[in-house]
């Protein structure tokens, strides 16, 4: 069920454009429109849930299934040296969007801007 003023769930919706990285039924997966390094990406279900919290686990089963076929794309199209993922739960840990994510962040090594 899209929820009302998600930002994700109007990306998922198609109201609101971002750039595709992986699409199916459950999953999508889209670039960070601020990347941190190049390639960012950040998946998501299509369903929303707020954070890992409330995260049904038939619904974090299907997200974290999906995660190494993206990793693998991103890797063949970015070719970086190596990748972190990050996901973060409520304010105070740096959540911003209130839609479950999982960042993919490409590493360039030494000066890529992330650490
Ligand atoms: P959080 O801080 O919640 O873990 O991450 C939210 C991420 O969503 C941020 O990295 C931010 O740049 C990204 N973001 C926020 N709004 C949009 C948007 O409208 N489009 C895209 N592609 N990314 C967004
Ligand atoms: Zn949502």
């Amino acid at each position: 069920m899209a929820h009302e003023n998600c930002i994700f769930c109007k990306i998922v919706a198609g109201e609101i454009p971002s750039a595709k990285v992986y699409e199916d039924d459950e999953v999508y997966a889209f670039l960070d429109i601020s990347q941190v390094t190049k390639g960012h990406t950040l998946v998501i279900p299509k369903t929303h849930v707020k954070n890992i919290y409330e995260t049904p686990s038939e619904v974090a089963s299907s997200l974290f299934a999906r995660v190494p076929r993206i990793a693998n794309a991103i890797k063949d199209t970015y070719q970086p040296a190596g990748m972190n993922l990050l996901q973060n739960n409520e304010a105070a840990a740096d959540q911003s969007v209130f839609h479950i994510h999982i960042h993919l962040i490409p590493r360039y090594g030494e000066g890529d801007g992330f650490s």
